[in-house]
């Protein structure tokens, strides 16, 4: 075994055993090195109330970043009732439950991601685990089910009676043609389930949570069961370095919620802490990530009768000084927000009002 490989592998052991210990896994040099300006804190999407909460409590322990926004991640993903991310998910197509997560750790910069990975509830552990304890960044599908199988995630039915019915209900009413048949008197449920232009506005959902502890280092977590009634195997923004998240410890953090689509074709996770490092702050970088995703979404389809999206793309991002923002390009949405008080819900700014 050549010598830098067997160094790897001594790292990675040492890595996973603290991991395992439930110790952070940051090196004690960079612990002594970072500096504590603008933390704790952390910002998550509005329905991360509990998660801000939690991901603060284990930060005010003195746990690294990354342990709290996992743990307040956990919160959402282990909830029946949000359905937009981990178990209770909306499912696919097919009416099977598939989840997206990544995770980014920003002392020593190494970030782990799973996709379309299916029967495990707790994706953003199992990202963790892709981070710590394989040489890769992403693992996908069947390779992801396997290699958290390998290491003790339980499998489990993801898709709760709510989430099924929600299938059935659009799978009913998608066409008249088909041998699937709505409920009696239900014929006109597709009103219920959104319209042509509703869809885009309805069917997403996601939770993305950054932070900095109390060394002033950086981490974050975006998890998501994707959009409702995806194709098989569909990957969103959420799972994709750079896109639904990004990290530098020197600079801040952004992650998204929203159509995956739109900003899987302009990496703004990247781009939001790229502009946030050459001075904006993060309001002005999250709505130059917004006016972004409007400026290159092109195709009329996704368009309403003024060019504007017929969807929704919401940005987070906090900055090293602690100093932090979300923007939306549709409506004032909230993102939730702990800085060491208490929990609240602030409005994030936006493009345009419904
Ligand atoms: N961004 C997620 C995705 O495209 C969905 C969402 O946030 O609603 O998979």
């Amino acid at each position: 075994m050549s010598t830098s490989r067997r160094t790897f592998l001594q790292r990675a052991a040492a890595v996973g055993a603290a991991a395992l210990a439930g110790h952070s896994f940051l090196p004690a040099s960079l612990k002594a090195s970072a500096r504590a300006a603008g933390g704790p804190l952390v910002i998550a999407s509005g329905n991360g109330l509990a998660a801000v909460a939690k991901a603060m409590e284990i930060i005010q322990q003195g746990s690294d970043a990354l342990d709290g926004v996992i743990a307040g991640v956990n919160i959402n993903e282990n909830d029946p009732n949000d359905v937009s991310v981990g178990y209770g998910g909306l499912p696919n197509e097919d009416g099977v439950v598939e989840l997206d997560s990544a995770v980014m750790h920003g002392p020593n910069h190494m970030a782990g991601a799973v996709a379309s990975l299916r029967n495990i509830k707790n994706p953003s552990k199992v990202a963790r685990m892709v981070m710590e304890r394989t040489d890769h960044v992403l693992l996908v599908g069947e390779g992801a089910l396997r290699f958290a199988r390998a290491h003790g995630f339980k499998e489990e039915d993801l898709l709760t009676d709510r989430s099924r019915e929600a299938w059935l209900k659009w799978k009913e009413n998608m066409s008249k043609e088909d041998a699937w048949l709505p409920a009696h008197g239900d014929s006109d449920s597709a009103k219920d389930i959104g319209d042509l232009f509703e869809p885009y506005m309805k069917y997403t959902g996601t939770i993305h949570c950054s932070a900095i502890d109390k060394q002033g280092n950086i981490s974050c977590v975006t998890t998501t069961s994707g959009l409702a009634w995806k194709i098989s195997g569909r990957v969103g923004d959420s799972p994709i370095i750079g896109a639904g998240l990004y990290c530098d410890n020197e600079v801040g953090a952004a992650g998204s919620t929203g159509r995956g689509e739109a900003n899987l074709i302009s990496c703004n996770s990247v781009m939001i802490v790229e502009w946030m490092r050459a001075g904006k702050s993060p309001e002005e970088a999250c709505l130059t990530a917004c006016k972004r995703v409007v400026e290159k979404n092109r195709q009329r389809r996704l368009q309403d009768d003024q060019g504007r999206p017929a969807f929704n793309v919401s940005f987070y991002a906090l900055n090293k000084k602690g100093e932090h923002a979300s923007a939306s390009i549709w409506d004032q949405k909230q993102y939730a927000v702990h800085d060491g008080t208490s929990a609240r819900l602030l409005p994030g700014a936006y493009l345009y009002k419904k």
